[in-house]
């Protein structure tokens, strides 16, 4: 889950559509578990809002009803209006009967007043609301409401069936309002010796952006005789990536090091979808997002003599031999290439021609961070 934009506006992740199914799963058994023993209630979904809650909270209950919806608009924008209108109303005979509302969100009770209004002279046997989300802090209303799937802040939320203008009903997880994005951060991305640490230094200080070089962070670590550095030792040794987990937490605690920073510079990190996944979860939280990656593209040929050559001064022993170069080739082409499909999908991916003078370089790169 990353961050949402529509429109104009931004939304972090909130809920996982996990946690909601285990709400809307709670949700179906206590009212399943109040009715009567054969009573067949009808459920009425106050639309748009409700129609996956609906869909889900009704498979949950498996049990004997029926289903019908009523269409009620309030909202303009992101704040609720007191002007409830019906759109589609109720047509069955409810004389008799159970009725139990199911609301996406309840919010100041406008919506809810209207609804008790509608049923008011039905003659029901009874009448019940269920909802998925209550707002305590701005309902303003004398109104009972008998199940609530969870209680929230008052923070303008989407997804789920939930809109902003009529957008972002289609995500099956639920995002909430939040700042736009100060940061721009990018991934310099490319094979081992495509230069990525060398165009790094220079796009830092030309942006001001923080550098976060993994390989970098673990050799200092090996340099220091660190538990993390005797960890990442023996796979760096050979060319292997570290596991994803030690990466990841090394990775975040870089990031959490520069909370005021305009925005990084990921330099051998993200290397495996998980990894790539985490960094997208990670940033979402605090409202931030991956602006671009910005990748070197360089023949493997031209990589090795390079590797080689760097290898005579750099001291590092995974430049050094030809098998251990070559195994780190096999890691990104069978662990971190796909990574380029990850951020294409995302319209996310810019490949820039890695062979030329670093300052080529350097200008080709920061036309494309320009546009981002
Ligand atoms: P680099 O300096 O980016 O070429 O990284 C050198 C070595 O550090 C790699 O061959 C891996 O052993 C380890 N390493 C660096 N970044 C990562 C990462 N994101 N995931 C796993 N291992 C990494």
């Amino acid at each position: 889950m990353g961050i949402l934009k529509l429109q104009d506006l931004y939304f972090k992740p909130y809920l996982h559509k996990d946690e909601i199914k285990i709400i809307v799963k709670h949700l179906a058994l206590q009212v399943k578990r109040d009715l009567p023993k054969g009573e067949v209630p009808i459920f009425v979904g106050i639309l748009n809002g409700c129609f996956l809650f609906a869909a889900d909270f009704i498979r949950e209950f498996n049990g004997n009803c029926e289903v019908s919806f009523v269409k009620l608009a309030s909202y303009n924008g992101i704040s609720s209006s007191e002007n409830v209108r019906q759109l589609v109303g109720i047509n069955e005979d409810l004389t008799g009967r159970t009725v139990i509302i199911l609301e996406d969100i309840i919010d100041t009770g406008n919506t809810l007043q209207e609804i008790y209004t509608i049923f008011k002279d039905k003659k029901l046997k009874k009448l019940k609301i269920a909802t998925l989300f209550f707002k305590p802090d701005v309902f303003r209303k004398e109104l009972p409401i008998d199940y609530i799937g969870k209680s929230i802040e008052d923070k303008f939320i989407v997804g789920y069936g939930l809109d902003y203008n009529g957008l972002g009903r289609n995500y099956p997880e639920i995002y909430q309002l939040s700042t736009p994005p100060k940061m721009k951060n990018i991934v310099l991305f490319g094979p081992p010796g495509a230069g990525k640490g060398t165009q790094a230094e220079f796009l830092k200080d030309m942006y001001n952006l923080v550098h976060i070089s993994t390989g970098d962070v673990f050799r200092f670590n090996i340099k220091n005789k660190t538990e993390l550095g005797l960890l990442a030792k023996k796979y760096m040794d050979e060319g292997d990536l570290v596991p994803d987990e030690v990466t990841i937490n090394m990775l975040k605690a870089e990031v959490n090091k520069n909370t005021d920073a305009n925005g990084f510079i990921f330099d051998g990190f993200p290397r495996t979808q998980s990894q790539a996944e985490a960094l997208d979860a990670f940033l979402a939280e605090k409202g931030e997002l991956i602006n671009g990656m910005i990748a070197l593209e360089v023949s493997e040929d031209v990589l090795i003599t390079r590797l080689l050559e760097r290898g005579k001064t750099s001291g590092r022993a995974d430049d050094t031999d030809e098998i251990k170069i070559r195994n780190r080739f096999n890691e990104y082409n069978t662990k971190t290439a796909i990574l380029k499909e990850y951020f294409d999908a995302q319209d996310k991916y810019y490949g820039i021609n890695g062979i030329g003078t670093i300052e080529e370089i350097t200008q080709r790169i920061s036309e494309v961070f320009d546009t981002l």
